[in-house]
Parts: C-alpha cells; structure tokens; sequence
C-alpha cells in the first residue's frame, strides 16, 4: 500500500478494548499509522495475540515492519472470569458483563506499568484506546503525550449520543416506545425511541453504573476521537461532533478494512467452510446472491429466526446465511435448519447457511453479492458500502438503530425492515427465557428483501448511489484523499 515517511517518527500506543469487532478497526488503525511512518506499539492479551498478529501481517509492508504487537496477561480469573475469557465476546453469560469490565480495569495498571517502562526507550507519543480502556486518559496525561478515544461507532452516530447527553429527551418520554427528536443534520427529521438507543441510556442494562459514569468522564477527558469511517459519507457529522465536544480533534480515518491485501483476512477466515462459502459464490451469477449476517454474536431468539428462515428459503434469489450461537438452537429449529438450508453445499436448497465464522468482507466483495441483510453493526456496515453492496436493515442493540438511519434515510443506500424494538443479546441482559413470539414476521422480511433486490428504477438507483460511494471510499484513503489527511493530521497531532 502506498506510505508516507514522516520526518519524526512518532510513537502510538494503541490500546485495543477487548471485544472481536472493535479490535478489527482499531488494529486496522494500528496499520494505517504505521503505514503512514509512525512507530506503533499494539497491546493486547495473550488469546488475542493472534488476531492482532494476523491482521498486522495482512497489512504488510510498512505497516507490518512497524508495528509491535505486546501481548500482556488479562486478570480474567481475579475477576472472577473463567480462563481464558479475555473478549467481551467469550463471556459465557450476561451475569458476568460486570466482571468483564472489572477485568478491563485491572487491566489497566499491567498496561501503566508496561508504558511505563516503553517511556525510557521509545516514549509513547500518543495513546489511541478503546473506548471501555478508561483508565488510558490518566496514563497518557502521566506519559504527557495526547489520549484519542475509539468507540467503533459513525461519527453520526457519536454526534447523536452526544445530543442525547447534552439535552437528554430520553429522559422526557413516559414510555419506551414514545418516538422523540434528534435534531443533529439540518434537513432530516431523526426521529428514536428509547428502546432503541445504545444501552448507556437505557434504564437497566448490564454495565454497572459506575463504569458508565468511567466511559462518559473517559469519553469528556480525551483530546479526540478517532473514527473508523470517511468524511464524504458522513454529511458533516465529523465536523459537527467537533463543535458538539467543545472542539475535540475528530479524525474520520477509515474506511480500514481497505487497508491490507483483498482476499481472506485473517487466521480465521482462511478454514475450510471459509473456502466453501467462496465457492459457492464462484458458481453464481453477478450481483444475485443475498448476503445475511448479524455481526460477530449476533443472535435470535428461536422464533424469530424461524420467521427470518421461512423469508429466506422462500426467497427466488440464492442467500449465503451466517447463524451465530446455532449450538445453543433448540433441537427443533436446528433439525428445520437441516431440511431446509444447504448446511454443506451439496443439497438443492438455495440457502446455504454458514454455521460459525464467516470470511465477511472477500464475501460481500464477491460479484456475486448483490444485497446484505444486516445488523447495521457499524463494521459490516463500513464494509457493505466499500464493496458497493446497498443493505436491507435490522438493527439488534447498541447504536444500530442510530447507524440505520444514516443508511436508509441520509445516504439512501439501504431499505429498513422496519424493526422498532432491539433483538435482545448478551449485553441487554435478557439472554434464554423460554421461547418469545418473533416480533418480525417473515412477510415484513420478504417485502424489504424484495425491495432490496429489485431490479427496477429504485432498486437500481439505490446500487448507482452505493457504488459511488464505493468509488469515494477508495479515494478517501487515497493520497491527498480525506481520511489519509486526517491520518496525517492525527500523527502531526502526535508528532
Ligand atoms: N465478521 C466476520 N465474520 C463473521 C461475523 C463478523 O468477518 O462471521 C466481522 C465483520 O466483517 C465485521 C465485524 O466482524 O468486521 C463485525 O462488526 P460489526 O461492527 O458489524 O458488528 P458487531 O459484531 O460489533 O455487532
């Protein structure tokens, strides 16, 4: 990829918060850095060594050679944590989110000490932490270099969070469903429920409220914000967001994935049912297939992925379908699964379901890809818009109700399910519990499928508007391109 050397090398320090999808971006950002000639140290914990390590490779070149990857123990078991649980991810149950986080914290004083000791050869110039690695503020001030927060979230959405922080009219409505306004972008009538907000503005949820208060003191404390998207698909959020912050620094970096080789992209990635799904896609015709993926763990309760199954084996286009947690199915939904889907690729069903890990961005990159059904997570979404893909919406939790109107209403790329209450996951603390009517039926799913892959006048209007956007992504990272000035900006800020 192309470099630039800078005439000081400036030194980050990128503190990942351990959860899958937030340490793909930000070790991303990691490479980006050092393609950009800055020396970069990656800390992390012994069981996600390797999916830093993979993914630094993947970047190659400059990136690779300047990059350290520090792996350093993660007190899972003085947290009360079983072994080897060092992922937000790989928490068994809800019930244990709070040690999680006490873990994190702890974490903390490892990291100091490990700084501590970098300083007298290499002093850190700036730290770029996860947005839950709270404890990071106090240590950069002890270091005096600048502290930048990464949440993974749009700048568009961060702006609406900051909203709601500022003026709260989440806490004015008498109900859970009662729709209030966010007024962030001039033109556009943003309209929530509570219910459908990220979980630090819901009543209960299973971040206990003191770390809450940690993030948004963390969130207040830092110098700036490093975001994973490009400023052209933000409609002037970034700049925005700086104003909303008392003039924090926002650097819109990404889009990140585009920073390493196309092809299989990491360890994971490169298996068999990886190389199965790929394939499959070979064997089918440009833009046919419908890609259907809730994020890294997202899951449905039985019934409702019931309804979705029933929309996707009924629908006339091939559909490449990823069910996270089919384990922990209950044994009649697993066996319609069995009759219904191709689980190996040899079966005449139109469905092919990936059970596990899929190879998502060569996927949605594939030819043969032409919708995405998708959580509105902010990673897949990133990706579906690098690849060109337009998406049909069904936000879960956290900020994809936010995420999706940015889809569907600002950049028009995208045709919502008209989902109105969150799939319930391991964060909102209503994990099993007997087996809840599907709150979306398989007609809703059918008639938003069938609007995304339509072949007449919107349809394809929405696929002109999704490869130019494609095309800016490209040219975003680009010399001279937005988010490589900002990268740029953000290590003069360093430097
Ligand atoms: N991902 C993947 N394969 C999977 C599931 C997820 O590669 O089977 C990746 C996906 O490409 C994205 C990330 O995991 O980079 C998911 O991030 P997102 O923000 O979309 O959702 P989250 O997992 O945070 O809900």
């Amino acid at each position: 990829m192309e470099t630039t050397l800078c005439p000081k090398k400036p030194h980050f320090v990128v503190i990942p918060w351990p959860a899958t999808s937030h340490m793909i971006p930000i070790v991303d950002i990691a490479c980006l850095l050092a393609a950009h000639g800055a020396a970069v140290t990656v800390i992390t914990t012994p069981a996600s060594a390797q999916l830093v390590q993979g993914r630094v490779e993947r970047a190659g070149g400059q990136a690779s050679a300047g990059i350290t990857v520090t792996a350093i123990p993660f007190p899972a078991a003085e947290a009360g944590l079983p072994d080897g649980c060092e992922r937000l991810d790989h928490t068994p149950s809800v019930d244990l989110v709070p040690n999680f986080f006490d873990a994190t914290e702890q974490f903390g004083e490892p990291v100091a000490r490990h700084c501590r000791s970098l300083a007298a050869t290499r002093r850190p110039s700036c730290i770029v932490a996860g947005m839950c690695n709270t404890w990071a503020h106090g240590l950069a001030r002890e270091l005096g270099a600048p502290c930048f927060i990464f949440h993974g979230f749009c700048a568009f959405s961060l702006l609406c969070c900051e909203y709601l922080n500022t003026h709260k009219p989440h806490e004015a409505v008498a109900s859970p469903d009662e729709l209030f306004d966010v007024p962030v972008l001039p033109h556009f009538g943003f309209k929530f429920a509570r219910r459908q907000l990220p979980l630090q503005f819901l009543p209960s949820c299973s971040i206990p409220e003191v770390r809450l208060r940690e993030l948004r003191e963390f969130e207040m404390a830092v110098d700036g914000i490093v975001v994973n998207s490009f400023e052209e698909l933000e409609h002037g959020s970034a700049a925005r967001l700086a104003a909303a912050t008392g003039g924090k620094a926002v650097f819109a970096v990404g889009p990140v994935s585009l920073c390493g080789a196309p092809g299989l992209v990491d360890s994971r990635a490169d298996s068999d049912d990886a190389r199965r799904c790929m394939a499959w896609l070979d064997a089918k015709e440009a833009r046919s297939v419908l890609y259907v993926s809730f994020g890294s763990a997202g899951r449905m309760p039985p019934e409702q992925l019931m309804q979705l199954g029933l929309a996707l084996v009924s629908c006339p286009w091939p559909v490449l379908w990823v069910i996270k947690g089919a384990g922990s199915l209950p044994d009649d939904v697993n066996e319609w699964l069995q009759e219904n889907t191709d689980a190996d690729g040899l079966q005449e069903s139109q469905c092919l379901a990936v059970r596990g890990w899929a190879p998502q961005v060569p996927i949605l990159e594939h030819p043969a890809v032409g919708g995405f059904l998708t959580h509105c997570g902010w990673g897949s979404t990133l990706e579906s818009v690098v690849a060109g893909v337009p998406m049909a919406t069904w936000p879960f939790t956290a900020e994809q109700f936010l995420n999706e109107k940015l889809i569907v209403d600002v950049l028009r790329i995208g045709v919502s399910v008209g989902v109105t209450k969150p799939t319930e996951g391991v964060l909102t603390g209503k994990n099993g519990g007997g087996r809840p009517k599907a709150d979306v039926g398989m007609e809703q799913v059918k008639k938003a499928l069938d609007m995304l892959m339509d072949g007449g006048v919107d349809g394809e209007a929405r696929r002109t508007r999704a490869d130019e956007l494609k095309a800016k992504a490209k040219a975003a990272l680009e010399n001279g391109g937005s988010s490589y000035m900002n990268l740029e900006k953000l290590i003069q800020f360093a430097g």
